[in-house]
């Protein structure tokens, strides 16, 4: 289902929120079904090049990572969340059956929206996450982890010693990852960030180099972001050259934001190899 379908009428017993979030909703749905067109090729790609000792690896990482992502969307279109979307459409469609003005809706940027009406929530409220320097109080900690929960309701953050411990795990690709945060903190509120995917081979270690590489090194609530990254963008091809492999025979370890056109705020990620990091 398209996101414009919805789009329609804010809907009786909806505010503008609620249809944000639901379209926003939809649109990760989106993703996820765009994603899986890719499924065939992940299969069949290692067989595009000379056989070598990854070959099979690589062919079940494809097999089992496809099958993963059509449970994920099997289990999202299920969720009460999507259920009371559909309800609301229906609800809606009785109502007005006119979806003339569906047409100059616009089928993407729901997700960035929605976080950044969140954003801009806080910011009324008092400071932005950008503005936290080395100070970082147990609230914000707190505010960062409910805020992320909110956004990405398909990754559970477990918290540990006063949400100094962050730990979450996902199947990416057709690999589990599974990442532990680490803040610590000094009497004086000055704080370090130390983030690790677990692991003691590759691709573990590779992603663990290049969360400790990323920009914004004091930002929490962006390393969680990339983090999910590793979630919501596949590691599919890099998007500097393009390859699926780099020399390692290991697909893109590193997820970096980039900001999309214009004077948006908005940051989109990508994925990329250790080695096109520039
Ligand atoms: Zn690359």
């Amino acid at each position: 289902m398209s996101t414009t379908d919805l789009a329609a009428q804010p809907g009786p017993g909806w505010d503008e929120a609620q249809c944000t979030a639901a379209l926003a909703h939809l649109e990760q749905l989106q993703a996820q079904l765009d994603d899986l067109r890719l499924a065939i090729p992940r299969v069949i790609e290692p067989f595009q090049r000379p056989p070598n000792p990854a070959t099979f690896k690589l062919y079940a990482q494809g097999v089992v990572g496809s099958q993963n992502d059509l449970k994920n969307l099997h289990e999202a279109w299920r969720s009460p969340e999507t259920q009371r979307t559909l309800e609301q459409v229906k609800l809606s469609l009785t109502k007005n059956a006119d979806l003339a003005a569906s047409a100059s809706i616009p089928s993407h940027g729901w997700v960035e929206r929605e976080r950044r009406e969140g954003v801009l929530k806080k910011e009324n409220r008092s400071e932005t996450v950008e503005d936290f320097g080395n100070i970082l109080t147990d609230e914000d900690i707190a505010g960062i982890v409910v805020g992320f929960q909110k956004t990405y309701t398909n990754i559970k953050l477990e918290t540990r010693d006063e949400n100094c411990s962050i730990s979450t795990r996902f199947v990416s690709g057709a690999v589990m990852l599974k990442f532990h945060i680490s803040i610590e903190r000094e009497a004086n509120g000055r704080y370090k960030l130390n983030a690790e995917c677990l692991g003691t081979t590759e691709p573990w270690q590779a992603i663990t180099r290049c969360i400790a590489s990323r920009p914004q090194v004091n930002d929490l609530k962006y390393l969680l972001d990339m983090i999910a990254a590793y979630k919501t963008v596949k590691g599919t091809s890099c998007a500097k050259c393009k390859k699926l492999l780099d020399n390692s025979l290991l697909t893109p370890t590193a997820r970096r934001s980039k900001k999309v056109a214009g004077d948006s705020p908005e940051l989109v990620w990508e994925a990329l190899h250790e080695g096109c990091l520039g």
